[in-house]
């Protein structure tokens, strides 16, 4: 039987060949020219000896030479390994090891850290964007679209079975060391069909903007893949800045708007320097928690409601989304996908995992599914301390009553202060009902006395002059006792991941004492 991710777009540049499937930099390419420049490139990849089961590790922004490569190494049957943009050398030198890389497609801009770690993992690389007369050593490296308009493109999409690896995504998960999750051609298909008929209200004529990038299974499944099974155009900006977000869908006409939080706030501040609007119907927001308040002001400013998603990369990614539940309950993560099941664990046991009977209960998020990746490349141990009796341990506390999901916090996020349980979450949307407040972080910092503290880390909307000691009143009025920040740092920008995700262990970090 063959299924495979790559027929997504070889389908699509049939049924919808002349609508456009990407809009960059001013440029429209339909279905049918993706499709035939992808063909190109797979005829230049197999040229390099890609093949099926071949690795391709990739390092490239939210251009449209990111769909090229991705589909390109999948129609031959080989493994997609996307890197994180923001990696230094040695950091993409252990993925390219871990990987087993076959080959590396480097983006130019991105060469200076990519080649040397190229280098010492010893894995062939070819360029995209490279510009023409860049001096050695660049310029001397092969170019893959030189290559691809050079090659015999390749007819047909390989055969894969639904088991076969497609990508091998990188996340750190719970443990902090990052692990390669493998998905499978199957729980990708499986994720976009469920996604699709469950949640997603998208067809051809939609027009997406999605903040995240490429190499995360957000921005790769729930923009990308998904956008593409229906034949909707998906809007591409290399670098998520908001005030160039909003005037590119405003642009575009998008209909679709798909980000994490922090980039909803950045959203609405640009909403207060341009009055032009897109004509969204609908928004998605996922990982991380979107705070009420955000998503209120958001549905007022844009006219249109934010489904909320979770999920995770080891999940294909999204497991469940409120817009399952009528009408959409903010603060929920909503009803499963069809095909997913959901339970709580007790989070303290590691050998095994103890579901919890109490409907009320608080604990661990398991999972089980199609949507399940297939283990961490080459980490079996790791993958059983993962997923058990099938179900997949998340590392997320929550509740789930009465069919709905309600996420808490994580587990490695949670501060114990004085033996009292304190969630950042609940504390940050506590924070983010002030006034003055554009986005905030709650985090736990070492305390030889209590354990740890608790701080917080807040950013200020434009203009706005916050003072400390009335933000730690703010929050103590509203909150019980022993779970308000002693201290809260007014600062300039969160430090965010490449995905838009704030960083809580830079934060913990930077906020740390160091011994004298
Ligand atoms: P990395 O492991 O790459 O450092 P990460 O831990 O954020 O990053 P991802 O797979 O990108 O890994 O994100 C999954 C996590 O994001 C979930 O475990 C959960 O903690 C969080 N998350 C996702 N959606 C939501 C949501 N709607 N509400 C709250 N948290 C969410």
């Amino acid at each position: 039987a063959t299924l495979s991710v790559a027929s997504i777009l070889a389908e699509s540049a049939v049924r919808h060949a002349d609508r456009p499937a990407l809009l960059f930099a001013g440029t429209t390419t339909t279905y049918r020219e993706l499709w035939e420049q992808t063909r190109a490139y797979a005829g230049a990849l197999q040229a390099h000896g890609i093949g099926p089961g071949s690795r391709v590790a990739m390092i490239v922004p939210n251009v449209p030479d990111f769909a090229r490569v991705y589909y390109a190494a999948l129609s031959l049957g080989a493994i997609v390994v996307p890197v994180h943009l923001l990696l230094k050398s040695a950091e993409i030198t252990y993925v390219l090891k871990d990987a087993g890389a076959d080959l590396f497609v480097v983006a130019a801009p991105l060469l200076a850290e990519a080649l040397p770690a190229a280098a010492s993992a010893e894995v062939p690389v070819v360029t995209v964007l490279l510009p023409a007369g860049a001096p050695a050593p660049a310029g001397d490296l092969p170019r893959l679209e030189q290559e691809a308009a050079a090659s015999t493109p390749l007819l047909r999409h390989t055969p894969t079975r639904p088991s076969d690896p497609a990508t091998i995504l990188y996340t750190s998960g719970t443990t902090g060391t990052p692990k390669g999750a493998v998905g499978s051609h199957l729980s990708i298909v499986e994720q976009v069909h469920c996604t699709l008929i469950d949640s997603f209200d998208l067809s051809a004529d939609d027009i997406v903007f999605g903040g995240l990038p490429l190499f995360h299974t957000f921005g790769q499944t729930a923009v990308m893949n998904m956008a593409f099974r229906v034949g909707a155009s998906v809007i591409l900006l290399p670098r998520f800045d908001a005030d160039e977000a909003l005037a590119l869908m405003v642009a575009h006409g998008a209909t679709v708007f798909t980000a994490v939080p922090t980039m909803y706030v950045g959203m609405l501040e640009a909403a207060h320097r341009s009055d032009a609007r897109p004509p969204l119907r609908y928004a998605v927001s996922g990982g991380a928690a979107l705070p009420v308040v955000v998503l209120e002001a958001f549905r007022e400013q844009f006219g249109a409601d934010v489904h909320e998603g979770y999920g995770l990369t080891e999940t294909a990614p999204i497991v469940s989304s409120n817009t399952l539940v009528e009408p959409i309950r903010p603060g929920t993560v909503g009803r499963a996908l069809w095909g997913v099941d959901i339970a709580i664990a007790d989070g303290e046991k590691d050998d095994a995992v103890v579901l919890l009977d109490d409907p009320d209960a608080l604990g661990e998020i398991v999972v089980r599914g199609h949507n399940l990746f297939t283990g961490y490349l080459g980490r079996p141990e790791a993958t059983d301390a993962a997923v058990a009796g099938g179900w997949f341990r998340t590392g997320d506390l929550g509740r789930y009553v009465d069919g709905v999901l309600t996420i808490v916090d994580r587990k490695k996020d949670m501060i114990v202060r004085s033996g009292y349980n304190v969630y950042p979450t609940e504390v940050e949307a506590v924070l983010a009902q002030h006034p003055g407040i554009a986005v905030a972080a709650v985090f736990g910092v070492p305390d030889h006395v209590r354990g740890q503290e608790i701080h917080a880390a807040v950013v200020a909307h434009d203009g706005v002059a916050l003072d400390d000691a009335e933000v730690v009143a703010f929050v103590r009025d509203r909150i019980a006792a022993y779970k308000y920040p002693r201290t809260v740092h007014v600062i300039d920008e969160l430090p965010l991941g490449a995905s838009g995700k704030v960083l809580k262990r830079a934060l913990v970090d930077r906020f740390t004492l160091q011994p004298a």
